[in-house]
């Protein structure tokens, strides 16, 4: 299902930006490409085996997006590599609500905290990390939105790629302390098996986006709990 959906999509709308002389291309990567790869992740390191079929297909359609823009030098393609976006616009109005049961951690949190999920499971506690959680970057989506903006104003090569992260880790556990203190809510959990594809820990160089796009993240991981808190509770 990942081959199928993000493959066919990327090849279809590279022929079409081709067909159609659309002068840039930014496409939505992830970090998941830099595979087991050491954190912090550079632009400029190899890519490794990615864990996952997901990852994979970010990194088979990085590399067609490159061999387009070699073969057509009307194409500019800029590679913004995601971290874990997550939060919610303040307003309340955007945000995210995933059908049936969330994969992720922060829509899994909020969901337990308005007791739509008896409790939330942490996929492992025996990481080499500081508390042996799994340890992500989080950005928040308003950042994230920013930084397409930016890559949209800033053609630095014909090729470009950026890590779009805060460059700061966060363990399972310190996002649910996040969440508790700052939306005074206590989320119950219950530590289980790793899950099969996570690595024990992901966080940005983000220097290389801050240097070329004037880019950095401005929210916190405190805004990113309070606005996701925010979108979940005032959802019917
Ligand atoms: N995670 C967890 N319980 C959940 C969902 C996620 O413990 O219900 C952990 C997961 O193992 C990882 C982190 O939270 O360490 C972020 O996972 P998520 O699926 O949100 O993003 P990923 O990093 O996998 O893209």
């Amino acid at each position: 299902m990942y081959y199928y959906n993000n493959l066919v999509s990327t090849i279809v709308l590279t022929q079409l930006a081709t067909e159609y002389k659309v002068p840039k291309f930014v496409f939505s990567s992830s970090a998941t490409v830099y595979g087991d790869n050491e954190s912090p992740f550079v632009e400029t390191m190899a890519l490794r085996k990615t864990t996952n079929p997901y990852g994979e297909t970010k990194a088979m359609s990085e590399r067609i997006l490159t061999d387009a823009a070699a073969a057509n030098k009307e194409l500019n393609v800029t590679l913004l590599r995601y971290f874990n976006p997550v939060g919610a616009h303040e307003s309340g109005l955007i945000g995210e609500l995933p059908q049936g049961i969330p994969n992720n951690l922060m829509p899994y949190i909020t969901q337990t905290a308005k007791g739509k999920r008896e409790k939330l499971f942490v996929f492992g506690n025996d990481y080499d990390t500081e508390d042996g959680t799994g340890v992500r970057d989080y950005i928040h989506v308003v950042d994230l939105a920013k930084g397409h903006v930016k890559a949209l104003e800033n053609t630095v090569n014909q090729v470009n790629i950026y890590n779009l992260g805060s460059g700061k880790g966060t363990s399972v556990l310190q996002l649910v302390q996040a969440f508790e203190k700052e939306n005074n809510i206590k989320i119950p959990y219950e530590i289980t098996e790793r899950r099969s594809g996570d690595i024990a820990t992901s966080y940005a160089d983000a220097s290389k986006a801050k240097k070329e796009l004037g880019w950095e993240t401005e929210l916190t991981v405190f805004d990113m709990v309070k606005d996701s808190w925010n979108f979940e509770k005032n959802l019917k």
